[in-house]
């Protein structure tokens, strides 16, 4: 159906109606949602607080003649001081981007970029999110140098390591602080000083941690830092670059050119009521992060040994220690990780990341840490978030126990007696 208004009509606002598409999630059932490092919720109070700019404050931020845009320009300010508040830096260091996707590629190609046509060293880590290691083989293509540490069997790569790596060419480090899938933090501020004694720019994807743990780009030695929206309770399609007002080595060439807006960082009209709900969304996250981090952790290791104490032939994934405190990756042994997601169907969980779901591969972060392939095919990522209910992890810990013992009892059946 058209949604233009009859013709020969009067211009008349209702009959836009007609051809008005509902995006109604009304066949949508609810389940107990343990996928927080896939997405999370808008917070009820992130989306109140950006409803206004949608409708009535609708102005672009960059229209400095009327009130329309000194409103709106005004609520991009704050939003800005929220989500540089989050982490310790300058308002006028944040740049906003669609999420951290771009932040990720606006860091490591902005940065081996930045003095063409020199080539130049890229030094990352093997369990990195794809959106770093796939920019890292694009700029790899391109002439530059990267070399791609690999981890323990927990997940971890030390200072050490990647001081050993570093060459007199070595442009970025870029280490990410929680890693999606198994949860392993790593020692970001060694890290962040063996970059610094070297004059090396550093780069953190700190888009799993931004929101639970206390993060401070000063004390960790941090020059560039990616986090998004929709990892911490505000809205998808944002997020930022922190880009240190420092020297040259940590000014990133822009990826979008246009109208010089972000300090000619990241041009493009900025995404106001994005930003306004990621401002509000940082706000409540710095006030709510020690009290959420430590209840998650309590209902994390719950579910954890609930289902270790129930369940024999399980692996847990990542480090037991330095862990994000909302995250559980575990390994069933014998178990096929598809049937399981598929007899799991009242709880929301996944075999790792929804980023690569597409690629239909055994996740390149469960191997890096040395499991084989059917073991990562046995693998679920359980992420917990600011809405999960001590009931919710009773009823999950019910749900796996019952659905790993089923498919073990239907596989010793199905498999001849002697094989
Ligand atoms: N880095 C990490 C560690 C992530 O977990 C994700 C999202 N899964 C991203 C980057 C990409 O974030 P966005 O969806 O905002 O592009």
């Amino acid at each position: 159906m058209s949604i233009l208004p009859k013709t020969g009509s009067a211009c008349n606002l209702a009959d836009f109606a007609f051809g008005v598409q509902k995006a109604s999630p009304s066949t949508f059932m609810r389940s107990v949602y343990l996928d927080s490092h896939s997405t999370t919720p808008v917070d009820p109070r992130v989306f109140e607080v950006m409803r206004p700019y949608f409708t009535e404050v609708f102005g672009n931020p960059a229209s400095q003649s009327h009130r329309y845009g000194w409103a709106a320009d005004e609520a991009v300010q704050t939003a800005r001081r929220q989500v540089a508040g989050l982490i310790g830096a300058f308002p006028d260091e944040i740049v906003f981007t669609s999420g951290a996707t771009e932040s990720n590629n606006l860091a490591l190609k902005g940065i081996l970029n930045a003095s063409p046509p020199r080539t130049r060293h890229l030094i990352t880590v093997a369990t990195e999110h794809r959106s770093v290691l796939d920019v890292g083989e694009v700029l790899q293509r391109q002439g530059h140098r990267l070399t791609v540490l690999p981890v323990d069997r927990n997940g971890l790569v030390t200072a050490g390591q990647v001081q050993s790596a570093i060459t007199t060419d070595t442009a970025l480090i870029s280490v990410m602080l929680g890693n999606n899938e198994i949860g392993t933090l790593h020692p970001i501020r060694e890290i962040g000083e063996v970059a610094r004694a070297r004059g090396i720019a550093f780069h953190c994807d700190g888009t799993q941690a931004a929101g639970l743990l206390t993060i401070d780009v000063q004390f960790d030695n941090i020059d560039l830092f990616s986090f998004s929206g929709h990892k911490l309770y505000g809205p998808k399609g944002v997020g930022a670059l922190y880009v240190r007002g420092r020297g040259e080595s940590t000014v990133p060439t822009p990826l979008i050119d246009g109208g010089g807006h972000e300090r000619g960082l990241r041009s493009g009209t900025l995404n106001v009521p994005g930003i306004v709900g990621f401002g509000e969304a940082c706000r409540l996250a710095r006030m709510a992060r020690p009290c959420e981090g430590e209840r998650l952790l309590q209902l994390r290791n719950r579910l954890r040994d609930g289902l270790i104490a129930q369940l024999e032939g399980v692996r847990i994934n990542g480090s037991e220690t330095r862990r994000l405190p909302n995250n559980l990756s575990l390994s069933f042994q014998g178990i096929d990780g598809d049937r399981l997601l598929a007899s799991l169907e009242d709880v929301a969980v996944s075999r790792g990341s929804a980023c690569s779901a597409a690629r239909r591969q055994a996740s390149h972060v469960l191997r890096a840490v040395g499991l084989t392939d059917a073991e990562a095919q046995g693998t679920l990522r359980f992420g917990l978030g600011r809405f999960t209910t001590p009931e919710e992890i009773e009823f999950t810990l019910g749900r796996v126990v019952q659905a790993v013992q089923k498919l073990r009892t239907e596989t010793s059946s199905e498999t001849p007696s002697g094989q």
